[in-house]
């Protein structure tokens, strides 16, 4: 059985995998981390989700939680998580990412972790989207730079990024697949006077409201004929399912940045 620490285990996604470890035959919950001062902390994790007692405290210490885990899963924030991924390397406990966010030097540190301990870090971790990543990189590679890339996204009220871990996924799917890098080509948004589109950009847009949990499409419009490929997840469980199997994965790999690529071997 693998033991799992779950961070930030009162949040929409910690919930959720709390759940999925608790049903789990592979694996069992190790601990369940809150931010210090968070109403959780020294309650029962059952109890404070507003069901029957678990026997599990829910901790704000770090430390403790790794010491008693495989692998911890970490949705969080991008500043949380970069401070465990450090944290986690050290004590030689796989640590799971599907936090979204990150800056260039945030990503770095997380590299540089990586150099001593395992991590699986993707802005998505359902099976879908991950497919949907490599066949926006061939659908971009067979149609070429005569096909303007769109990709549209929308998420629920409370997301606080933008555009979406799995937008920039796919965005970089798309550059890749043309040869592109993203950082060249990318246009975020629109709003008056732009002038007309720049050949060869890849665009993005957000749509927030409502308790949406994650929808993208990526647009291939040209002269008289236009592709979408769309993704639609309708229950957080597929992200959920899929950072347990990254966890259970992780177990025994030598050290490195794994994708979820890697984890379904795609
Ligand atoms: P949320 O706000 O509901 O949950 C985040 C939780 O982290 C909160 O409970 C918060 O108290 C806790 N937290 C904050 N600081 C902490 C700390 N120092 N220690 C422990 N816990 C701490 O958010 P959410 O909707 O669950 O999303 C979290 C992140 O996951 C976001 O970045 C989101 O974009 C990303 N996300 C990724 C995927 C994916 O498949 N990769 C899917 C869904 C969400």
């Amino acid at each position: 059985m693998v033991r799992i620490a779950v961070m930030g285990a009162s949040g929409r996604m910690g919930q959720m995998l709390v759940q999925l470890v608790g049903e789990s035959d592979l694996a069992v919950l190790g601990a369940a981390v809150e931010r210090p001062g968070h109403g959780w902390v020294g309650q029962d994790l059952g109890v404070a989700a507003g069901g029957a007692a678990l026997g599990l405290r829910v901790t704000d210490s770090v430390a403790q939680a790794l010491e008693q885990s495989d692998a911890v899963i970490d949705f969080t924030a991008p500043g949380v998580s970069v401070a465990l991924a450090e944290q986690a390397a050290a004590m030689g406990v796989a640590h799971v990412i599907g936090t979204t966010g990150f800056s260039d030097a945030d990503l770095q540190a997380i590299a540089r972790a990586a150099e001593r301990g395992v991590i699986v870090r993707a802005g998505n971790m359902s099976l879908g989207v991950n497919l949907l990543v490599q066949l926006t990189a061939q659908v971009a590679r067979a149609l070429g730079m005569e096909y303007d890339i769109e990709i549209v996204e929308a998420h629920h009220r409370h997301k606080v990024d933008a555009p979406s871990g799995t937008a920039l996924m796919l965005g970089e799917a798309a550059a890749e697949g043309r040869g592109q890098r993203l950082a060249d080509v990318s246009e975020r948004g629109r709003d008056g006077i732009t002038g007309a589109r720049q050949a060869g950009a890849i665009g993005f847009h957000a749509i927030r409201g409502g308790d949406i949990i994650g929808e993208h499409d990526v647009i291939f419009a040209g002269t008289g004929e236009r592709i979408t490929l769309r993704h639609v997840a309708s229950d957080r469980s597929v992200f959920a399912r899929g950072a347990l199997r990254a966890a259970i994965w992780a177990q025994g790999q030598p050290p490195g940045e794994y994708s979820m690529a890697a984890v379904l071997g795609l």
